[in-house]
């Protein structure tokens, strides 16, 4: 069998003296030591610059107070207050996970889904300046979300938030490891808040758990008051506040997660690696910087299979092998924000969810396990794919490689 996700969180019986040093503190949560351990090893080791970060009980309640922070931030910079009347939006891609979506739900703001971009499924800088033209004084928050851990450009988001005033949050939810072109770590250097998850599922998996990072320590020590009800003085209350705070189990699971992180994320390089070069006539993702913290192996069926994605998976199932399809339905096309969203032109999303086939990839899986799924899935395909495609001379320019960090285009 082989499953479509298989947590790896770090072993909680092989911590056991470390569980045992904070049974005898008595120091249970309260950003303890093993949390203010923690935060300053990511500064070093996986943020390395001079910013801060603070942890989280998890992603979608750091979005939360991120986007509730930077609002507030940008109010009192212009001497606006949150107007709660006045219908407001959070700018995203639909093209993502449901959290950001409720997040800003859960703040008063109403989602406003963008398009995405055909090659990297982030989303699309002309789909965000069309709606930003047409709402831009009621969008309050943008939040752009670095694809399946794939990086997006900041600086061009601290660009447009320059020039339109609006505050940025960005959902790095799976990019712990990413590094950006430059080879930096993703987030390093970028004045904008990047939300993480430690979820179970995610590369650097814990259980549950998250992290903020930026380059101001001022927003950070802002966020850090937030998520202890908003304390800045004693047990008195300054700002908006709710409880969002890592317990010191959790930050030890953490600690050991980032001990042997390196390891995780370039074998799961390997692994992805091993599908682009098993599967010709795929459709992958164009990757944007130097390294990708793969979560799993999303990819865009090949044309000749449109269609054929539940065959597919029934087909893998079969097998004993998992598939997901992240994310179909997108966020816009889910009831709930059918109802309580608004979206503008989602067509490139509508096809690239439409045709994600996403397969299994996890931190002790083998490569041998790898080319298993890979021939399972030629196998299942070959009566409807155009032969021969590993041979075949492409065209120049043909979009229909296997190759990394090359243009797929959703046809
Ligand atoms: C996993 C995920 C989240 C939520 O993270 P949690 O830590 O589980 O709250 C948010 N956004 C995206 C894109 C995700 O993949």
């Amino acid at each position: 069998m082989v499953p479509f996700l298989r947590p790896a969180p770090p072993s909680l019986l092989g911590l056991g003296e470390e569980l045992r040093a904070i049974e005898a503190s008595g120091i249970y949560t309260n950003y303890g030591p093993t949390n203010s351990r923690f935060e300053q090893a990511m500064q070093e080791s996986m943020f390395r610059d001079g910013g801060a970060c603070v942890t989280v009980c998890n992603a979608t309640i750091g979005l939360m107070m991120a986007m509730r922070a930077v609002i507030e931030r940008a109010s009192a910079r212009s001497g606006k207050a949150f107007d709660r009347t006045e219908r407001r939006y959070a700018l995203m891609p639909s093209f993502t996970f449901a959290a950001a979506a409720q997040a800003a739900d859960w703040i008063g703001l109403t989602p406003l889904f963008c398009d995405i971009d055909e090659a990297d499924w982030a989303a699309s800088a002309a789909s965000e300046e069309a709606l930003i033209e047409r709402y831009g004084r009621n969008i309050a928050v943008i939040v752009p979300y670095a694809t399946f851990g794939n990086c997006i450009d900041l600086a061009r988001y601290e660009r447009l938030s320059e020039r339109t005033g609006i505050p940025v949050v960005v959902d790095g939810a799976a990019s712990l490891g990413s590094l950006d072109s430059a080879g930096r770590p993703f987030s390093a250097h970028s004045a904008l808040p990047v939300v993480f998850s430690m979820h179970a599922t995610k590369t650097f998996s814990t259980g549950e758990g998250g992290v903020i990072h930026a380059s101001d320590p001022e927003l950070i020590q802002m966020l850090r008051v937030m998520g202890n009800f908003g304390f800045g003085g004693k047990r008195s209350a300054t700002m908006p506040g709710l409880n969002s705070k890592l317990s010191e189990v959790g930050a030890l699971l953490a600690l050991s997660q980032l001990r042997r992180f390196e390891s995780v994320v370039t074998h799961r390089e390997t692994l992805a690696e091993t599908y682009r070069d098993g599967l010709p006539g795929w459709i992958f993702q164009e990757l944007t910087g130097t390294r990708c913290a793969h979560q799993f192996m999303p990819m865009l069926l090949p044309v000749e299979l449109r269609g054929m994605r539940d065959m597919i998976v029934a087909q893998l199932a079969e097998r004993g092998i998992g598939a997901g399809t992240y994310f179909s339905p997108h966020v816009a096309a889910q009831p709930f924000f059918q109802m309580n969203g608004l979206a503008g032109d989602l067509s490139v999303t509508e096809r690239v969810a439409a045709n994600m086939l996403c397969l299994p990839l996890w931190t002790e899986m083998s490569v041998e396990t790898v080319a298993f799924v890979c021939d399972a899935l030629r196998d299942i395909c070959r009566p409807f794919m155009h032969r021969p495609t590993v041979l075949q001379e492409l065209p120049a320019g043909a979009a229909r490689t296997s190759g990394r960090a090359k243009a797929g285009k959703a046809a």
